[in-house]
C-alpha cells in the first residue's frame, strides 16, 4: 500500500520516466531525468510542481534533463557523491547506506557499484518500492561497464534481499531482450515460458512490462538464479560458487 500516486512513461527510446507524488502535501519527485521534455509534459499534464529529482547514476540518458528542469522548478537534485562531477546541479550527494525523506517517508539510498561505480538504487522502505536504476531489469541485470563482476554480484545480492514482495521499477524497457535470453537458457521452465509469452503479448499492444516484483524476478530472473542447480548444469558450472555463475550469465548475455 503506498500513499503515493507513482506515473511511469517511456522516454527516448527505452529509457522510463517516472514521477511519485503525495497529493497531501503537493510534493513530487523525478526517479532520473532521461527527457526534460517528455518529463515536463507529463508533469505539466498531472499538474504537479516537481520538487525532487533523484539521480540513479551519470549515464547521459539518465541526467539530460537536470538542467532544464532544475532552472523551471528549482527542485532539490540528489546523487551519488562519487559521480558528482559528471552530474550537473546536484545539491545533496549520497554515498549509500543512508536515508532521506521524501514526504515522510524514508528512503534507503543503496550503494550499486557495477554499472557504474557510483550507482546508487533507492528504496521506499515503507511502502516497499524499488527504484533500481540500470543496476536491475526485468529479467535481466546491468551491464557492467565500470565495476567488476564481483562488485555487480554484490549489488543484485542486496536486491536480492529486500522483501519478496518489493515492487521494482527500472530504468529501461529490456524485457522482450531479456526474456528472449532467459528462454535460451531455461527452455524447459514454465515460469520463464509463461512470462515470454506475456511479455511478447505487452510488448505488442505497447505497453509497458513494468514495474515487476522481488518475488516474480526471483522466479524468472537469470541474474537473480545464480544458486539454481539447472542454472550450474545448463552453464556447465555445477561445481562453481553462485559469483562464477552468475558471471558467466553475464558474460552470455553480453554475447547473446
Ligand atoms: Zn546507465
Amino acid at each position: 500500500m503506498t500513499k503515493f500516486e507513482i506515473h511511469q512513461f517511456i522516454c527516448r527510446t527505452d529509457n522510463y520516466g517516472v514521477l511519485v507524488s503525495d497529493a497531501d502535501t503537493g510534493l513530487t519527485m523525478s526517479v532520473d531525468a532521461p527527457d526534460a521534455k517528455r518529463i515536463d509534459e507529463e508533469l505539466e499534464k498531472k499538474k504537479l510542481n516537481l520538487t525532487h529529482l533523484l539521480i540513479t547514476h551519470k549515464h547521459q540518458d539518465h541526467i539530460d534533463g537536470i538542467e532544464y528542469l532544475k532552472n523551471k522548478y528549482n527542485c532539490i537534485v540528489l546523487g551519488p557523491e562519487s559521480e558528482k562531477d559528471q552530474i550537473p546541479h546536484l545539491d545533496i550527494t549520497l554515498i549509500g547506506d543512508e536515508y532521506i525523506d521524501f514526504s515522510g517517508s524514508p528512503i534507503r539510498v543503496i550503494e550499486t557499484p557495477g554499472h557504474t561505480l557510483g550507482h546508487i538504487v533507492f528504496f521506499f522502505e515503507r511502502e516497499k518500492i524499488l527504484f533500481a536504476g540500470d543496476t536491475l531489469f526485468l529479467m535481466g541485470c546491468g551491464r557492467v561497464f565500470e565495476g567488476t563482476h564481483e562488485q555487480m554480484f554484490e549489488s543484485i545480492k542486496k536486491i536480492r534481499d529486500l522483501p519478496i514482495d518489493t515492487v521494482i521499477y527500472c530504468g529501461h524497457e529490456y524485457s522482450l531482450a531479456n526474456a528472449k535470453f532467459a528462454i535460451s537458457i531455461y527452455p524447459d521452465n514454465e515460469n520463464i515460458g509463461n512470462r515470454y509469452e506475456h511479455i511478447q503479448k505487452a510488448v505488442s499492444e505497447k505497453k509497458c512490462c513494468l514495474p515487476t516484483t522481488l518475488e516474480r524476478e526471483l522466479r524468472t530472473n537469470p541474474f537473480l538464479m545464480y544458486d539454481d542447480p539447472v542454472l550450474k548444469n545448463k552453464l556447465g558450472k555445477i561445481k562453481s560458487t553462485d559469483l562464477e555463475v552468475f558471471s558467466e550469465t553475464r558474460t552470455q548475455k553480453d554475447n547473446f
